[in-house]
């Protein structure tokens, strides 16, 4: 058993088995779950038409504006549910709950990338900024990363990408500050860089995944592709539980 095995099993011990969301109580078969089936029918799913690339709905005119920044090993990035109420509760229970095992039931919502990752692929969860592990204790796209990889069965490298610095909050930004908020705010993890080349894992061979809880205008996901691109990956794809509205973005 790992550690992330023994938390659940200890949260299946304390939890009543009752929807984290609405509190109704779950069948004894939904155990496993943490979110009752009602209360994930209400979340609205992302759907086409899309931005083949960065998965926003279709722009009104000319090519889309969200994701002809990005840099050009970023293929594309798919999210499951639009950030309503229910969809963002859910979130801050995988973020501040300090309920991991919220995150399978978010990772079950995630749609198989398909095709696109032919091959060997590997999950790269978003690091967070060194500060913020320490006062949360757990980093949640890494569980998120490690339900999609049990999910999936593809591997997850945590320790790949790393914060270079510590970037303030984005919530109340624009898509152009967010972009400058972000920029060169990840680096490789030399360490771990040197250890896969050994294991003879080709970076630039691989297709990369990264995970993220929430899209909000894909600035940070573009930054972390960004660095992977300069360490050789080609292919890099992301996949995040939550995408947000971006008001009067077409
Ligand atoms: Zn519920
Ligand atoms: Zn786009």
């Amino acid at each position: 058993m790992d550690i992330g095995q023994w938390h659940s099993a200890l949260e299946q011990l304390l939890l009543p088995a009752e929807c984290l969301l609405c509190h109704a109580l779950l069948s004894p078969r939904g155990a496993a779950r943490i979110v009752c089936p009602l209360c994930r029918q209400r979340w609205r799913l992302v759907r086409p038409p899309w931005c083949e690339r960065c998965g926003q709905p279709e722009p009104h005119f000319g090519p889309c504006r969200l994701c002809n920044q990005w840099p050009s090993a970023l293929k594309s990035v798919r999210s499951a549910a639009w950030l309503t109420e229910g969809v963002q509760q859910a979130v801050y229970a995988l973020k501040y709950g300090g309920l991991p095992r919220i995150a399978d039931d978010l990772a079950a919502a995630i749609p198989q990338l398909h095709g696109e990752t032919d091959g060997p692929s590997v999950l790269i969860p978003i690091p967070l900024a060194r500060q913020r592990l320490r006062e949360r204790g757990y980093n949640q796209s890494d569980m998120l990363a490690r339900a999609l990889g049990r999910k999936w069965r593809i591997p997850v490298f945590p320790d790949l990408l790393v914060r270079t610095r510590e970037t303030p909050t984005q919530t109340a930004l624009t898509p152009e500050t967010r972009l400058a908020n972000v920029a060169g705010a990840f680096g490789m993890n030399n360490e771990e860089c040197s250890m896969i080349n050994e294991r003879s894992l080709i970076i630039d061979h691989w297709t990369l995944i990264i995970v993220d809880d929430v899209f909000t205008t894909g600035a940070t996901l573009a930054e972390a592709a960004r660095a992977l691109e300069h360490a050789g990956a080609r292919r890099i794809f992301g996949v995040t539980f939550a995408r947000a509205a971006i008001p009067d973005f077409t």
